[in-house]
């Protein structure tokens, strides 16, 4: 079945104790058994199997084109439980250009624990090839990255990772492109990682992780480290999670059409600066991002000339789009990454342009989002 077609129906089918047509939310944190050591339909406790949350997995792992599908109560509990695979001592290589809370997890809390990384230009496939060393067990990287939008070549980097001795994991991070315009698995990658919280939940009413695998062994050893370590999503926030992926395809289509429309307005702004967006004839990943991905997505940086005082007029400015961190809701959102959301990566290789601006374009009327960007960039 076609993409549009598995959001509304994979994993979720009539209950058949009533016929219910959407998955009930099952709050339920025990199950009865059948006799001692013979739990019904393999429902014991719902840390370890929820039938809400098992709707929820099955059809995020169908999306991604994958087998097996975890969900997890936050995109930073899908990223820990991912890094878990991994023992002391090991090295773990990442993209220089990672969302911040994954930055922090990895540098100021994973090395504590005597996990060795490395961050590199994933953009480029010879610097990962360098930055590779006998210990590497793991690569995590995202792309479209946040907040530049840079593209990295998932074919080309899987095939270098994985032609490396002890053949390294390699995770996409898949929260911006979603699997509506991107499919790591079928380019190579071994693992996807998600914030649900973004698009994939669409509403910005909901916080979640997820985890995506097509090896058998792989998907066994996350089960039982989702089970032990336990950051698992109640039943209602899984239930939220299957309603928004319902018009996924939808959504990023429109994001898409009201992202070029601001872009075309921007690129001609006498106060925009460097604009950044995969789509864009200006990008140097333009090319691979049109190979891998079906569109531009939502998300859109600019530099604003005048620095950060004219950036943090303009974000101050806007009266539709919301000054908020987070991103893939409906509605649009706008930040300065530099104070917001990459406040923890302020000093470190990840450091962020204090004069960038970046955009979560929502699915309102395109030409009334103009009109806000339009009068905020007048004030700058
Ligand atoms: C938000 C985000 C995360 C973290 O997810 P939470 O749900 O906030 O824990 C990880 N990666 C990317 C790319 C994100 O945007």
């Amino acid at each position: 079945m076609k993409f549009e077609t598995l959001a509304i129906h994979a994993g979720q089918e009539p209950d058949p104790n009533n016929g219910a047509v959407m998955t009930p939310v099952y709050l339920t944190s025990t199950y009865m058994q059948d006799g001692v050591g013979k739990p019904r339909q393999g429902y014991e406790y719902s840390r370890t199997r929820n039938p809400t949350r098992l709707a929820l997995e099955k059809c995020i792992a169908e999306l991604e084109s994958g087998k097996w599908g975890l969900a997890f109560s936050s995109g930073m509990a899908a990223t820990d439980t991912v890094l878990r695979l991994l023992g002391s001592g090991a090295h773990a290589l990442a993209g220089n250009d990672v969302y911040g809370g994954t930055f922090r997890l990895f540098d100021k809390v994973l090395r504590r624990f005597n996990l060795d990384f490395t961050f590199a230009d994933t953009t480029d496939p010879e610097s990962v090839a360098d930055a590779l060393s006998p210990s590497t067990r793991l690569v995590w990287l995202e792309t479209p990255t946040n907040p530049y939008l840079r593209i990295t070549d998932i074919r080309a980097v899987a095939e270098i990772v994985h032609a490396h001795r002890n053949r390294p994991l390699l995770v996409v991070d898949n929260t911006f492109a979603t699997p509506y315009l991107q499919r790591p698995l079928e380019l190579g990658a071994d693992i996807v990682v998600h914030s649900t919280t973004k698009y994939l939940g669409g509403h910005s009413d909901v916080v979640g992780g997820a985890v995506i695998v097509k090896d058998k062994e792989l998907a066994d050893k996350l089960y039982f480290l989702q089970n032990a370590v336990g950051a698992v999503p109640g039943p209602m926030d899984c239930f939220l999670i299957l309603r928004g992926i319902k018009t996924l395809p939808l959504r990023m289509d429109r994001h898409y059409e009201n992202a070029l429309a601001i872009v075309e307005f921007l690129e001609k702004h006498p106060k925009v600066d460097k604009l950044y967006y995969p789509f864009h004839a200006s990008h140097p990943g333009q090319k691979i991002a049109i190979r891998q991905m079906k569109n531009g997505g939502g998300m859109i940086s600019f530099i604003v000339k005048g620095g950060r005082e004219a950036a943090i007029r303009v974000v101050e400015s806007t009266k539709l789009f919301t000054l908020a961190e987070s991103l893939g809701g409906v509605e649009s959102l706008i930040e300065v990454p530099a104070a917001m959301t990459h406040l923890s990566v302020a000093g470190s290789q990840l450091d962020v342009d204090p004069s960038l601006v970046r955009l979560s374009v929502g699915i309102e009327n395109k030409d009334d989002l103009i009109e806000d960007l339009k009068q905020a960039l007048d004030k700058a």
